[in-house]
């Protein structure tokens, strides 16, 4: 999701007239896309900011960002532990990173834009919070023409003990699937073969049209008929939300892995 999400973010700045170096000493916009998943990810990341603060005193038109989870789930306290950094976006705004970067080059100051919380408002003000990230794709940002990452939903509503997605990634909401297909076509249009599906629990996929509601099987249905599309994988799974017809789909449509991601996260009752 990340990869996905860096790919994206650079796209937008290159429409920009931004392009990538791998030296921060060059870089007029340093920006770290973050993880809080783990602890010692964030412990890096606090780290790296640390490294940056003599740059920034010496180059203070340098604008530096933290974007992703730990965005959403510091905010604020970023800027206390780093008062240099220019720059907070949590997930449900990267679209966003690259006015707010021109605006900080413009007229200074620092900028953060962060969802609600969980417990911040309604369900549907909270969704609403984590605005859609609609992929203005750029193939060249690609590590490979021939794979892409297509996002079919965000956010997680399993709260399982030890993970922090649904706090930052907020409410489970699942794209509508005309928009998928439509980025399932015009990947392939654009050489690419294989598209992998992601979701933080991709098997939860539920999107009511009509009469009809639209379950991860029909979506590899619609993919599977795509020309030039040649393999689809999907992650990762949910198990409590598997379901006949998506297995079937997985043994019947020729173009799908024969592969299921399902994350065990720790086999030891003590530690779950
Ligand atoms: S299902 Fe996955 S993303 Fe959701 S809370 Fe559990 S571990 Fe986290």
């Amino acid at each position: 999701m990340n990869m996905l999400d860096s790919e994206l973010v650079v796209a937008s700045l290159r429409k920009d007239g931004y392009e990538l170096t791998n030296s921060v000493r060059e870089a007029d916009t340093i920006l770290y896309n973050t993880c809080s998943v783990r602890q010692h990810a964030e412990d890096k990341i606090y780290s790296a900011l640390g490294r940056l603060k003599n740059l920034k005193r010496r180059h203070p038109d340098k604008v530096i960002g933290v974007l992703g989870c730990m965005a959403q789930k510091d905010q604020g306290l970023i800027f206390q532990r780093a008062p240099y950094v220019d720059l907070i976006v949590g997930p449900g705004q990267l679209h966003q990173v690259p006015a707010l970067v021109r605006e900080i080059q413009q007229q200074g100051g620092q900028r953060m834009e962060v969802s609600l919380g969980r417990k911040e408002g309604t369900r549907v003000e909270i969704e609403r919070s984590h605005e859609s990230f609609d992929p203005l794709r750029d193939p060249t940002m690609r590590p490979t023409p021939f794979q892409a990452y297509v996002r079919i939903m965000i956010g997680c509503d399993k709260f399982c003990t030890y993970c922090i997605v649904p706090s930052v990634r907020g409410p489970e909401q699942s794209r509508p699937p005309a928009d998928i297909l439509a980025e399932g076509r015009q990947l392939a249009g654009e050489g690419c073969r294989e598209i992998t599906l992601l979701g933080q629990t991709v098997n939860s996929y539920r999107y009511p049209n009509g009469e009809r509601t639209w379950r991860l099987s029909d979506l590899l249905e619609g993919l599977h008929a795509i020309d030039g599309i040649e393999r689809i994988k999907f992650v990762t799974n949910y198990p409590k939300d598997m379901t006949d017809g998506l297995l079937s789909a997985v043994r019947d449509l020729p173009k799908c892995s024969k592969y299921l991601h399902v994350p065990v996260q720790s086999g030891a009752n003590t530690v779950l």
